[in-house]
C-alpha cells in the first residue's frame, strides 16, 4: 500500500475534530487497505509499533532527530532549530526543511507503508553500543526516500506528535462499518480486543477471516487481559439497593493492581494500564516463578507494608520502589505483599466465565499452591444487609484502607468493562466531598511570582464516555509542592498542545493545552453548579455545568489510569445530587 494513502487520510483527520467525520475518513481508509496490511496501519493509527504490552519504543531523542534532519535536508541544526522555534512541532520543521532542500528525493520509487513500518521497527530495535548513529543513518535513510508530506508523518510517529485525536473506540466503530457494514457488531471486536489487548489482531483477524474467527479470540498467556473495574456508590443504602442481597465484601487496599501470568517456569507481570512491569517487583516474581502453579493467570494489589507491624502502608510508600537502581535495597526497606482478588486462568483454561464465588474458591486452592506468606487472599466477609456493609467498612478503614469492594457473588469477570458487579465504596459522605476523583490535566495556565518557569494552575476534565470526551470540571492550584510541579511540568511536556485537544469539550481561555493523558487524584469540598465548566452541561440546570470547589491536588499522580479511567461525568452528577440529599437531610 502506498504510504501516501494513509498520509493522505491523517491530512484530512487532522482538519477534524467530529467523532463521526473520523469514523468515515477510517473508513474510508480500512476499504482500500489490504487486509495483509491492516493490522500495520492499526498500529501506526494508534501510534505505535506494536501492542503497549510488548513495550517497543523508538529510543530516539529530539536532539537525535534534529542531527538526522540536519544531514537529509542539507540545513545546520541552528538554523532548524530557529525554524522549530515557529513551528513547536518536529514534524512540521522536517516538511518545513525537505521542502526546501537543494536536492531532490533521492528515490525514484513509491512510498509504501511497509517499508515505513519495516524502517521504524528497525530503528526501535537497534540497542546497544552505537545504536544512535545506526538509528540516524536508518531515519535519515527513510527521510530522503520520502516526499516532505510523508516526511513529516515518520518524524511525528517518531518522536509520538502525531496526535490524530482517535480513540480505540472510534477505531472499532470503524472496523465494524468498513468489514461487517454496521456498528452493531463493534461490541464483538470490543470483547476480543479486551481479552487480548491487541487492536490490530484484532483487524487483521476481522479483514482476513470472518467475525466468527473474532468470536473465538479468548484470553491467553502472556497478553494481558484488560481489567475488569468497578462503578463507584456513594452510600452504603445505594450499594444494597445494587447487589439485592449477599455480597462478598473486601477491603479496598491502596497499591498497584498486577495482572500475574505464570506459565511453565516462566513469569510476565502486567500493570492496569496493560504495560509489561515484571522487573518492578522482583520479589513477587521470585515466590511465582519457584510455585507449583503453571498456565494461569491472576491479579491482586500489590501492597508496601511495614516489615515490624505487618501493617498495610500507604501508596507513597509503594511508590519508592519505583525505581532502576539499587532494587534489591528497596526491596529490604519496602517489602510488599501480594493480595490476591481475582483469577481469570487455571491450568490453561479460561474461567471468566465462572462465577465470582467460584473463582473465589478456586483462589484459595492457587494460594495454597503457592504457599508463600506474602502472597495471600485479599480479606473478605459475606454480607448480606446494610449493617453488615457499614460494619465491613469500618473495619476496613480502621486497617488502614481506602475503603471497600463489594462484588456480586454470581457474576462473571467482565474484561475491560465498568460495571455494578462490583462497587467501590470509600469514606462515608457527609455534607462535604470526602471522596477523591481522578481527573485527567487538559489545560495549564502559566505560573506567576514563585512559580514563573511552571505552571500556576491546571484545567482537570472528567469522561463522557457517550461522546469519548472530556469535559472540564475543575481548576486546580493549590496542593503541590514545588517538587511536584516541577515534575508535572516535566512530565506533561511531551504532551503540549498549542490548541485545545479535539476530545477536549472545554470553554476557559487557558495558556497551554495538553493531549488528555495524565491523571491526578483531587479532593473537594463540594461540587457546585457552574456556567463555564462543561461537565454535566445542562444535565443538572440549563446552561450550567457542575465544578468542584475548593479542589485540592492529594500528591497522588494516578499513573496506573490511563485517561479513559478517570471519574466520569455521571458519577459527578451523580455525587452532586447526592450531596444535595445529605445537605437537605
Ligand atoms: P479505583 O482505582 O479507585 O477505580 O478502584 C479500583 C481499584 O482498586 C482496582 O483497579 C484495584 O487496583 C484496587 N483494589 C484494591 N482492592 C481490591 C479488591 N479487593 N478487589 C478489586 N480491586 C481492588
Amino acid at each position: 500500500m502506498e504510504f501516501s494513502l494513509l498520509v493522505n487520510a491523517f491530512e484530512q483527520m487532522e482538519t477534524t475534530t467530529s467523532r463521526l467525520s473520523l469514523t468515515d475518513y477510517l473508513v474510508q481508509l480500512f476499504k482500500i487497505t489490504p487486509p495483509e496490511e491492516i493490522e500495520k496501519v492499526i498500529y501506526l493509527i494508534q501510534g505505535k509499533l506494536r501492542p503497549d504490552f510488548e513495550g517497543i519504543e523508538m529510543g530516539l531523542a529530539e536532539k537525535m532527530i534534529l542531527r538526522a534532519l540536519a544531514h537529509s535536508s542539507g540545513k545546520n541544526v541552528a538554523s532548524l532549530l530557529e525554524i522549530y522555534r515557529s513551528t513547536g512541532d518536529l514534524g512540521d520543521l522536517t516538511k518545513e526543511a525537505m521542502a526546501h532542500r537543494n536536492q531532490t528525493t533521492l528515490s525514484s520509487q513509491v512510498m509504501t507503508v511497509e517499508r515505513v513500518y519495516s524502517v521504524l521497527f528497525k530503528i526501535a530495535k537497534t540497542s546497544g553500543p552505537g545504536s544512535q548513529e545506526i538509528k540516524i543513518k536508518l531515519v535519515t535513510g527513510l527521510i530522503n526516500e520520502c516526499s516532505p508530506r510523508e516526511a513529516r508523518y515518520v518524524i511525528k510517529f517518531i518522536v509520538g506528535s502525531l496526535r490524530l485525536g482517535i480513540a480505540d473506540n472510534t477505531v472499532m466503530d470503524a472496523l465494524s462499518l468498513a468489514f461487517t457494514g454496521s456498528k452493531k457488531n463493534r461490541v464483538l471486536l470490543e470483547n476480543a480486543y479486551n481479552s487480548s489487548s491487541d487492536l490490530g489482531q484484532v483487524a487483521k483477524i476481522l479483514a482476513t477471516e470472518s467475525l466468527d474467527a473474532i468470536e473465538k479470540i479468548k484470553i491467553s498467556l502472556f497478553k494481558p487481559v484488560r481489567p475488569m473495574l468497578a462503578e463507584r456508590s456513594p452510600t452504603i443504602e445505594d450499594v444494597f439497593k445494587q447487589v439485592k442481597g449477599s455480597a462478598a465484601a473486601e477491603f479496598k487496599l491502596d497499591g498497584e493492581r498486577i495482572q500475574v501470568h505464570k506459565g511453565k517456569g516462566h513469569v510476565e507481570l502486567f500493570s492496569r494500564r496493560l504495560e509489561k512491569i515484571t522487573g518492578h517487583f522482583p520479589d513477587i516474581v521470585s515466590i511465582i516463578v519457584e510455585s507449583r502453579i503453571s498456565n494461569s493467570i491472576f491479579e491482586g494489589e500489590v501492597v508496601a507494608i511495614d516489615p515490624k507491624t505487618l501493617e498495610f502502608l500507604p501508596f507513597q510508600v509503594l511508590m519508592r520502589r519505583r525505581r532502576k537502581h539499587r532494587v534489591s535495597e528497596a526491596m529490604k526497606n519496602y517489602p510488599v505483599y501480594l493480595n490476591v482478588f481475582d483469577i481469570l486462568y487455571y491450568d490453561g483454561e479460561s474461567k471468566i466465565q465462572l462465577p465470582y464465588k467460584d473463582r473465589r474458591k478456586l483462589l484459595e486452592h492457587l494460594i495454597a499452591e503457592i504457599n508463600d506468606r506474602r502472597v495471600l487472599l485479599v480479606p473478605q466477609e459475606i454480607v448480606e444487609d446494610e449493617k453488615s456493609i457499614a460494619r465491613y467498612l469500618s473495619k476496613a478503614l480502621h486497617a488502614g484502607c481506602e475503603g471497600i469492594m463489594v462484588k456480586q457473588l454470581e457474576s462473571e469477570y467482565r474484561a475491560g468493562a465498568r460495571g455494578y458487579a462490583w462497587i467501590k465504596l470509600k469514606k462515608e459522605y457527609g455534607s462535604n466531598l470526602t471522596d477523591t476523583l481522578d481527573l485527567v490535566i487538559v489545560g495549564a495556565l502559566y505560573g506567576r511570582g514563585r512559580r514563573v518557569g511552571r505552571y500556576g494552575a491546571l484545567l482537570l476534565a472528567a469522561y463522557d464516555p457517550t461522546s469519548d470526551t472530556f469535559k472540564t470540571t475543575s481548576k486546580v492550584g493549590t496542593g503541590f509542592t514545588d517538587q511536584h510541579l516541577s515534575d508535572l511540568y516535566n512530565n506533561l511536556e511531551k504532551y503540549l498542545l498549542m490548541h485545545k485537544h479535539p476530545r477536549v469539550d472545554a470553554s476557559m481561555p487557558m495558556d497551554i493545552w495538553f493531549e488528555p493523558k495524565i491523571v491526578i487524584e483531587i479532593v473537594a469540598s463540594e461540587i457546585t453548579l457552574s456556567p463555564i465548566h462543561t461537565a454535566g452541561m445542562n444535565t443538572v440546570k440549563e446552561n450550567y455545568g457542575l465544578a468542584l470547589r475548593f479542589p485540592k491536588f492529594t500528591g497522588k499522580v494516578r499513573d496506573d489510569k490511563i485517561a479513559e479511567d478517570a471519574t466520569k461525568i455521571e458519577e459527578i452528577v451523580s455525587l452532586y445530587k447526592q450531596q444535595k440529599r445529605t445537605i437537605s437531610n
